[in-house]
């Protein structure tokens, strides 16, 4: 196993060189790229998982602090890739022998039909995970504003008097999920502006990349889904309703009122937002964790998470095709 939730505090150069180690371990099936640089400097990494015509986004790490789901979402791309080797490896061991091995018991029996899932979602999709969109507040939810290299970033962030633990935004103090060109972004503080920030414009030219048939962005409050857009039609609603309650079947996470889209006295400009208005294909942000989890998020929430958004991400490639 590459990724390991038994480590203490994940940093940024482990979540890394984890992502390479299974690109290496894993190359028939998945790539490493690097979609970008965030302010300070670090890489934004894209992991191309499968081999399908087809393209889903799967985004996590965007809100610093929300530091539990690009561990979560390695380990997903872990266990995908060694279910694909190992049902591709079953498959040409039934052809030689024209049966497979005896079956002992209904836990083994669902063990096989879920690796024939994921071989035929990897088969169909690739896949495209970037599991940290944001790894400068990344860097500062676990150590502190000292992990910022520039000076000037470094002293710009400390002066908004935000605890690290805390923190939302990039390495500019701008919360990203605010940036994207959308019906309902507003600026925040005069000389804001839409898509300013590296990260959002890495996250975009990667939507623009591929003709992707739906995005999920991982996030952490409180175990649930929104999937209402008021800037969209009812039948695009419709359709996210839809999907939004299969997801929340798999995992018993809850949906989000409409009225609830946006925060009252908040702005939009979510990933969410845009991809919806650009591409009216499926968009869902889906929040992990328990509604009173403190930040620092406890590293117990990492098994969960696991379970819970391996299956997300399944059930969402089955309803988008
Ligand atoms: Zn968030």
């Amino acid at each position: 196993m590459i990724v390991d939730f038994k480590e203490g505090s994940y940093s940024y150069e482990k979540l890394t060189a984890d992502a390479k180690s299974l690109a290496n371990q894993y190359s028939e099936i998945l790539k490493y790229v690097t979609i970008g640089k965030s302010h300070d400097n670090r890489d934004i990494i894209l992991l191309k998982l499968g081999v399908g015509k087809q393209h889903m986004i799967c985004c996590g790490g965007v809100h610093a602090r929300e530091n539990i789901n690009p561990i979560v979402l390695l380990r997903i791309i872990e266990n995908y890739a060694e279910l694909y080797y190992k049902h591709k490896e079953q498959k040409q061991e039934f052809k030689k022998q024209n049966n497979f091995q005896k079956v002992q018991d209904k836990d083994e029996y669902e063990d096989i039909l879920y690796g024939a899932c994921i071989y035929e979602i990897l088969q169909t999709f690739t896949i495209l995970f970037v599991p940290l969109l944001n790894p400068d507040g990344y860097v500062i939810s676990l150590y502190g504003f000292d992990a910022i290299e520039d000076p000037q970033l470094r002293e710009l962030c400390k002066a908004k008097n935000i605890p690290g633990e805390e923190w939302k935004c990039n390495a500019r103090g701008v919360d990203i999920n605010r940036n994207f060109p959308s019906r309902l972004y507003r600026p925040k503080d005069p000389g804001d502006y839409a898509a300013s920030e590296n990260e959002t414009k890495a996250l975009i030219f990667l939507f623009h990349g591929y003709r992707s048939k739906g995005f999920l962005d991982f996030h952490s409050r409180g175990k649930q889904i929104y999937y209402y857009r008021k800037a969209m039609s009812d039948t695009y609603n419709n359709k996210q309703h839809e999907i939004a309650l299969r997801l929340a079947g798999v995992t018993n996470y809850v949906l989000i009122p409409p009225e609830e889209e946006v925060d009252p006295g908040d702005t939009g400009g979510n990933t969410v937002h845009y991809y919806s208005e650009h591409f009216r294909k499926p968009a869902l942000t889906i929040e992990t964790v328990d509604e009173e989890a403190a930040f620092p998020l406890n590293i117990r929430y990492r098994d969960s998470t696991f379970d819970e958004l391996k299956l997300i991400i399944l059930e969402f490639g089955s309803r988008i095709l």
